[in-house]
């Protein structure tokens, strides 16, 4: 290896380096078979390495040393003739002729805090029905609802039993809640079609040997193939934790939701990481004066974009999808991973999985600059174009034109009070395929619809904030601040593109306006239940729009031809627009035409339909090719003479269905409020 970062920097990503080190096989960790285990690992520079097992997770006393054979492109292999399972290990790496030690970056399991990795035979930590575990069916959209796991069951109106409250467990158990049901069973009625779990591979701010009063958000990676151990019932045994979150992802597929897992491969907790001690330098970013680069702000970047790195983060994702049934995965700062790794990753799951299987999306942003590698391209926002259009990003965009800006409370967006983002709003209607943004998605099937995250302020907060300035009360149920926040969540849940909620977002979610929650206690992260029940009428809001988003598939549309279906986007005056879309489809829906009016003002206005002619994008659509015109065919085609107009939302329900009165001067649009009507076809 070389020395100065300048020339390792270029070696490591050269072809030189490629065709004597890279090593594509699929078997590196320890693979435990009936009668065989077989350890490997990947370390160019090292000059000898020294296996030890020892029979559990903490005592010193080495069972077994054995020294790994050197073998092909830098790879080091040690074979037992029986299955370790259960055998916890380390490594002594020697470099330059110093020994370090190190557990296995490949590992599948490992002990208590991770510090010492373990032999799992994973068939044996399946629960009873996990060979045929599989993911419920898709209903042609994704709802993603986004979950600590701690969060969700801390609150011990939970009704989750002791134990197992803030535990993987906690997913297991259903009929909580009596008449306001919580936890899964509340999910289920909710409608909500993903679980988007933050990060639980395993992570090392938390001790796993502490107790319940810590929390974190998880984003601080130790071992990316382990789950993390302080959501197990018993984080000393390495196979609990293994069990346990395979439970929860069965458990969830069981009450028909898919589980997608929050993936952090920009960075690591610490840089005296596995892969650090395994081979020195080769998988972080350095500046040229030899600092760590440091676009995470959390201290080192993965240096995605060199071989081995993203073979290490492409074997990791399949990992988790194949053993964990993972349904799709959400990339932190996906920014600093590349456009090639990005497109591979969706390559490798479509191959093994089908065309779309799994979800994949994640931040197109980091959170500085980092020295990206030659030749590669930032998986940002600005690249979307490049990337394959299966690969989604969060829609800042649509986030902040709704609700204001993430960084400063007072500005307002759209719905509290914003002045002249009626453009930009008619733009993200149609996830901004349309142009209107500083990049081109392919489709609106690349762009992730929300209004607040686990990130800065909850929707209810950034709301109280911006309405009520410095007299907020958060626990105050404002009317302003709830119709806000309905009309919020009704303006998203009309634009194309995927839905994203964060949990408790439904009913009125505070943290007291802390911004940044990551390590505040549970008590102030958690989801407090009762909450369901004092806000149900907003519950019961989400809950209606969920509902009717499924039946809409003007809206579900993800094809790029799907824009087209957007007509006659108006602007009425200040904080008034509405527009029409073209809801026919092969598959039934009851109304042909929706007519969606957002009225952000402090008045009702009449709003009439618009002009016959207007209908502009008719045209577009025909020219759009053969998807709208096979579309097209399986439908009627409906004169408005023959239909009536339904109110299918406004601002006090969702999925209602009730006839819509038209004034000479059109439909009453309340204040501060959205209406949606679907033109149906009269019988
Ligand atoms: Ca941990």
């Amino acid at each position: 290896m070389k020395n100065s970062v300048a020339e390792s920097m270029a070696f490591f990503t050269s072809e030189a380096f490629d065709a004597k080190f890279r090593y594509d096989g699929k078997d590196l960790g320890a693979v435990c078979s009936e009668g065989r285990t077989v350890f490997k690992v990947w370390s160019p520079p090292a000059e000898k390495i020294e296996l030890r097992l020892y029979k559990d997770g903490i005592a010193e006393e080495v069972y077994c040393r054995r020294q790994m054979q050197a073998g092909e492109k830098g790879t080091w292999k040690a074979e037992f003739p029986e299955n370790l399972h259960g055998m916890y290990y380390d490594y002594l790496v020697r470099i330059d002729g110093r020994d370090t030690r190190t557990a296995d970056p490949y590992a599948a399991g490992c002990s208590c805090n991770g510090g010492r990795s373990m032999a799992v035979d994973l068939s044996r930590t399946n629960p009873p029905g996990f060979e045929a575990d599989r993911a419920p069916e898709g209903c042609g959209e994704q709802i993603i609802y986004e979950l600590h796991i701690k969060d969700f069951s801390h609150d011990a109106d939970s009704g989750i039993p002791g134990e197992y409250r803030g535990k993987y467990k906690a997913f297991t158990v259903t009929g909580t809640g009596g008449d306001y049901p919580t936890c899964v069973d509340y999910l289920k009625k909710l409608g909500v079609t993903h679980v988007h779990l933050l990060p639980f591979f395993d992570y090392g701010s938390v001790d796993e040997a502490g107790d319940e009063k810590q929390f974190n958000w998880g984003y601080d990676p130790v071992n990316y193939n382990v789950p993390e151990g302080s959501y197990a019932t018993d984080p000393n045994d390495g196979t609990v934790r293994i069990r346990e979150c395979k439970e929860m992802i069965q458990a969830l597929h069981k009450s028909g939701i898919r589980v997608i897992m929050d993936v952090v491969y920009n960075h690591t907790h610490h840089e005296d990481s596995w892969l650090q001690r395994m081979v020195p330098g080769y998988y972080y970013r350095y500046e040229e004066d030899g600092s760590l680069a440091n676009g995470s702000a959390c201290g080192n970047d993965i240096a995605a974009g060199r071989s081995m790195v993203d073979n290490y983060i492409a074997d990791s994702v399949m990992y988790w999808a194949r053993e964990y049934h993972m349904d799709g995965f959400r990339f932190d700062l996906m920014g600093l991973l590349t456009v090639e790794l990005m497109n591979r990753i969706r390559a490798e799951l479509d191959e093994a999985f089908g065309p779309g299987e799994k979800l994949l999306y994640g931040e197109p942003w980091s959170a500085d600059d980092s020295p990206m590698e030659k030749g590669t391209r930032a998986a940002h926002k600005k690249n979307a174009g490049y990337l394959n259009d299966g690969i989604g990003i969060f829609s800042d965009d649509t986030r902040d034109v709704i609700k204001g800006s993430v960084f400063y409370a007072e500005e307002p967006g759209f719905v509290n009070g914003g002045a002249g983002l009626e453009p930009m709003v008619l733009h993200a209607v149609t996830g901004w395929k349309d142009g209107g943004a500083c990049f081109e998605p392919k489709s609106c099937r690349q762009i992730i619809n929300y209004v607040s995250a686990h990130d800065n302020y909850t929707l209810w907060d950034k709301l109280v904030l911006s309405m009520h300035g410095e007299k907020a009360d958060f626990h105050r149920q404002y009317a302003d601040v709830l119709a806000a926040n309905k009309l919020a969540a009704f303006m998203y849940f009309t634009c194309q593109g995927n839905l994203f909620l964060q949990a408790g977002e439904e009913f009125a979610r505070t943290k007291l306006g802390e911004d940044n929650s990551y390590c505040s206690s549970p008590e102030l992260n958690m989801l407090r239940w009762r909450r369901t029940v004092e806000y149900g009428e907003l519950v019961e809001y989400y809950r209606g729009l969920i509902r009717l988003r499924k039946k809409l598939p003007g809206l579900c549309d993800k094809s790029p031809e799907a824009a087209a279906r957007v007509m006659c986007r108006r602007i009425h005056g200040e904080g008034v627009v509405s527009f029409l879309v073209d809801n026919r489809a092969s598959r039934p829906s009851p109304w042909e035409e929706l007519f969606i009016v957002y009225n952000a003002s402090d008045r009702e206005w009449k709003v009439a339909l618009p002009e016959q002619g207007c209908r502009e994008g008719e045209a577009a659509l025909q020219a759009a090719g053969h998807q709208a015109a096979a579309r097209r065919e399986n439908c009627e085609v409906g004169e408005t003479e023959g239909t009536v107009w339904e109110i299918l939302a406004d601002g006090s329900q969702a999925d209602c269905c009730r006839a819509a009165v038209f004034t000479e001067e059109g439909i009453p649009a309340a204040p501060h409020s959205g209406i949606l009507l679907g033109r149906r076809k009269r019988v």
